[in-house]
């Protein structure tokens, strides 16, 4: 159905998982939205204390080491169709919108059918849980810039790249990579990064659940090597790491607990407004 394109989509961030740092704004619009489309790695406390009653709420998380995400195209042909029928869309993100997530199919397909859209953002897990480790990422005279990586797919990273990695004073952040950290750390040290840089996991970080371990980077294989950490979690490496000893705030929760639910598990809880998503999640 091609209506007068009265509806709008706002693609926003929900932050790192403390339903408090959920932007005054992302809150607003979450209140007046007739429809939600969000990911596993949002608070269902926001989902919950915002999302209106009689709005359709729908979980299209995607959680791919575990076989069960919602197909990009699925998302994408919901945004439209609710967007075509004057819906106000909150597509809603963990962290902020456009770190390492699909924001840009989503922008092609609303540019492609002229749907009026928003970007809002959130406070990105690798600011969240720096903050709440007590790890300033561009502390003066430790380092003077962040990267922000992932070592998702092993191959996107070159040998050269991998070698200036090692070398740079830069503090390093990876992204889901914390089942590929032994791979990350191999390469670091082959090129013979720094002694004085330490590696900090951080998992569940800004929730009630946060843990975060550290270790020397060349320590890692006697101290962290074959440990299973607890989705989502966060790589930090740099001198900056060393910072939490003096400047941690929150003590370890020591909880094996997960405080975002799998995505399989999402669809117990769910409305019958995604019986799409859920035929093309039993067959993705
Ligand atoms: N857009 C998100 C990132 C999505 S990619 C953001 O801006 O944060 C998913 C990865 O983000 C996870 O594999 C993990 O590395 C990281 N992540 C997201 N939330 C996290 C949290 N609460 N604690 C630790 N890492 C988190």
């Amino acid at each position: 159905m091609k209506a007068n394109h009265t509806g709008k989509v706002i693609l926003a961030g929900a932050g790192p998982g403390d339903p408090e740092l959920l932007t005054i704004k992302v809150a607003r619009y979450l209140q007046q939205a007739d429809v939600v489309l969000t990911d596993r790695l949002v608070s269902e406390d926001i989902l919950k204390a915002y999302v209106r009653q009689d709005a359709t709420l729908i979980y299209v998380g995607k959680q791919c080491r575990r076989g069960a995400s919602t197909p990009q195209e699925t998302i994408n042909e919901l945004l439209v169709e609710y967007a075509e029928q004057g819906k106000l869309v909150v597509r809603l993100k963990g962290g902020d919108v456009s770190i390492f997530s699909n924001i840009l199919d989503e922008l092609q397909i609303l540019a492609a059918h002229q749907i009026p859209y928003e970007i809002i953002p959130g406070v990105t897990s690798a600011l969240g849980a720096a903050a709440y480790a007590g790890i300033p990422l561009t502390a003066r005279g430790y380092s003077t810039a962040v990267r922000l990586l992932t070592y998702y797919k092993s191959d996107v990273v070159t040998d050269a790249y991998w070698k200036e990695l090692a070398t740079t004073d830069d503090t390093l952040v990876f992204y889901m990579s914390s089942e590929t950290l032994e791979g990350v750390v191999a390469n670091l040290t082959r090129h013979g990064i720094n002694g004085d840089k330490l590696l900090a996991v951080v998992e569940q970080a800004t929730t009630p659940l946060q843990n975060l371990q550290v270790c020397n980077i060349y320590d890692y294989n006697e101290q962290l090597k074959g440990r299973k950490f607890i989705s989502p979690s966060l790589v930090i490496i740099g001198r900056v790491v060393g910072l939490h000893e003096q400047f941690g705030w929150l003590a370890n929760s020591n909880s094996r607990e997960e405080y975002f639910k799998p995505v399989a598990k999402l669809f117990t809880t769910i409305t019958d407004h995604t019986e799409k998503v859920k035929d093309h999640v039993s067959r993705a």
